[in-house]
């Protein structure tokens, strides 16, 4: 017999609709997902949580309080990427451990963990305080492709997994790309080498071939398998739950589950996914097999692009392809999810544009300095030079990255008490959603966060932003159309030259004007105004890049050395320093910490 891990109020949406599904939308079906026998239900974790905080102004917590009341009988679960919990970013073991104990307290049964390096020293914390706390942990490889990525490879992990105290394994295809071979050969080496532990595939139906990597690994021997209810299932999310019981049904391997049970909750579904509509992207319904030649994720590729277009680059768009797969194989095949895949694509970006490592990203030197944990492969020495220096030897860290973090809580704690005399404390968890997510979480507690729009205006009205780009993504040669869905003002004039484009990254709209001066504003959604950048002047320091202004680190009247650091700007989710190119003084300053800017702004004057 296989069971299901059902995805649905997890995976699914992030895959298909932006993690955008809300708590009113799994509620009223909670009962009958109830019913069904799932091993577990993966509810929780992995983006929901920053997109509840950013996005929809709902508090992650009180979403699993409710959830758990709703659904007694049934697991719930959570991904947890390890030593970065919900986050992109490394923690102290004090705020892990926390983080495990609100979680299990809140209603989370079984925690899926994974580090995107397959790091154990990464895994052993949040592991013990799931035992601790008396939960059930799934301890998880991230599957990727390369000559260190073995069989042997993933099955010496496992082993060494159980003897952490895992209770139950899972293999990662967060790119979908596991092949049927594969699939049986790792889930069957692990049986054969006597690992006792249930094993879950989890997978996308990416390249095409999961249908059949799933029926390979139910033949090895696999004995759960990852799956989304099917309105919101195939494409760029997993296999569907019915499907899949509707193949296994009278076969050994049988789920025993109700199809009419689960048809009746694909019928609820369905109405979910209309009403989500300004969120469907075609391309994300389709298969995409090049990335079986390229190993590169979709979520990635996507990404990519935007940042390119972003660049002015789109026509390097093959020779990035070619340099994301030398820098990987250059800082030793990491599997490439978050946050793993934004410091190698960003870095393959750096090297066509710049030249190879002319320009690098603080994030490539924390990982070559071990900061992520250990690269699969070893970097090689002329690699290290090139990014650390001549001494990068004394810059490589040989203990778990989190052994340098200092305790957290306490010092976070008493900062989120000294604001507004503590009353944004209503609960201990807050003070955890204010340590994961500082900025977003700060302002989500003070009750500044907005919902992008409220559930009583979906579906969208046509002349929405978002239905605006879900219509021009549709029918991009057919612009007579775009124009029902201008506001009415708009909709009288000719057909004009395009100065609006709208992108997207991560799934999430972005609107891109071009605006008089020359410059782009970029704004989230339906989109706020940019000021207007300086003209040339003498002195000036220009960005080459397009992004947002993180820190300012001197004053006007300062006095700058060449070579000083005097602004850091976040690029393409990365943090870049921006030196000054002469000695002198700094005139004046044209832009402040959280400014948009482009390539070629002007961001201060040094003479
Ligand atoms: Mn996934």
């Amino acid at each position: 017999m296989v069971k299901l891990h059902e995805q649905i109020l997890r995976d699914a949406h992030q895959s298909m609709l932006a993690t955008r599904m809300r708590t009113e939308d799994m509620l009223p079906i909670a009962d009958k997902l109830d019913q069904v026998g799932y091993f577990s239900l993966e509810v929780w974790g992995g983006a929901t949580f920053d997109v509840c905080i950013r996005y929809l102004n709902e508090d992650p917590w009180e979403r699993l309080k409710k959830l758990k009341k709703a659904i007694p009988n049934t697991p719930l679960q959570m991904l947890e990427r390890a030593m970065n919990i919900v986050a992109y970013w490394n923690f102290p073991d004090d705020v892990v451990k926390k983080f495990i104990y609100f979680a299990k307290k809140n209603g989370c049964d079984y925690f899926r963990i994974f580090d995107a390096l397959n790091d154990l020293r990464n895994m052993e914390v949040p592991m013990k305080a799931v035992k601790e706390n008396g939960g059930h942990v799934q301890a998880c490889l991230s599957y990727t492709i390369s000559p260190v990525h073995t069989v042997e490879y993933f099955v010496e992990k496992f082993e060494e997994l159980v003897k952490m105290g895992a209770d139950s394994l899972c293999i990662k295809d967060m790119a979908g790309m596991i092949s049927p071979q594969r699939a049986y050969d790792i889930i069957r080496g692990c049986k054969d080498a006597g690992i006792k532990l249930e094993i879950d595939l989890h997978s996308h139906c990416t390249s095409g071939m999961t249908g059949m990597a799933y029926q390979r690994a139910v033949e090895a021997g696999v004995d759960i398998l990852d799956t989304d209810i099917s309105p919101i299932s195939g494409g760029t999310a997993a296999p569907a739950t019915e499907s899949v019981v509707a193949a296994l049904q009278g076969t050994e391997w049988d789920t025993g589950y109700d199809l009419k049970l689960l048809i009746e909750i694909r019928k609820y579904f369905l109405k979910v996914w209309d009403k989500y509509r300004h969120l469907h992207r075609f391309n994300a319904l389709k298969v995409d097999p090049s990335v079986t030649l390229h190993q590169i994720p979709g979520g990635m590729l996507s990404n990519l692009i935007f940042q390119l277009e972003e660049q002015g680059a789109h026509d390097k768009y093959q020779e990035i392809l070619v340099e994301t797969a030398r820098v990987r194989e250059e800082l030793g095949y990491p599997p490439l999810v978050t946050p793993t895949s934004q410091v190698v694509g960003v870095q393959a970006v750096m090297n066509v544009l710049h030249g190879r490592y002319k320009v690098i990203t603080k994030e490539t030197k924390d990982y070559c300095r071990g900061m992520y944990g250990t690269p699969p492969a070893p970097i090689k020495p002329e690699i290290m030079k090139k990014i650390l220096g001549p001494k990068w030897k004394d810059e490589v860290i040989d203990c778990r990255p989190s052994d340098l973090l200092e305790p957290l809580w306490d010092k976070r704690k008493k900062e989120l008490q000294e604001i507004d005399g503590g009353s944004l404390i209503k609960k201990e968890e807050d003070i955890m959603t204010y340590i994961l997510y500082p900025q977003v979480g700060l302002k989500f507690l003070k009750g500044e966060a907005k919902a992008e729009f409220t559930s009583d205006q979906l579906p969208l009205p046509i002349d929405h932003p978002l239905t605006r780009a879900m219509v021009k993504q549709s029918f991009p040669e057919h612009k007579q159309i775009w124009l029902e869905t201008e506001p009415p003002e708009k909709r009288l004039g000719p057909v004009q030259i395009p100065t609006e484009f709208e992108v997207e990254v991560d799934g999430e709209p972005y609107e891109v004007k071009v605006v008089p001066t020359g410059g782009f504003a970029v704004s989230p959604g339906a989109g706020e105004t940019v000021a207007a950048k300086p003209k040339d002047v003498e002195g000036a320091v220009k960005t080459n890049m397009q992004g947002t202004i993180l820190g300012v680190k001197v004053k006007k009247g300062d006095k700058v050395k060449k070579g000083d650091v005097i602004a850091t700007i976040e690029a393409m989710k990365m943090e870049q320093e921006i030196k000054s190119e002469r000695d002198g003084e700094v005139k004046d300053i044209f832009v402040k910490e959280g400014d948009t800017v482009s390539s070629g702004d002007i961001i201060m004057q040094i003479l």
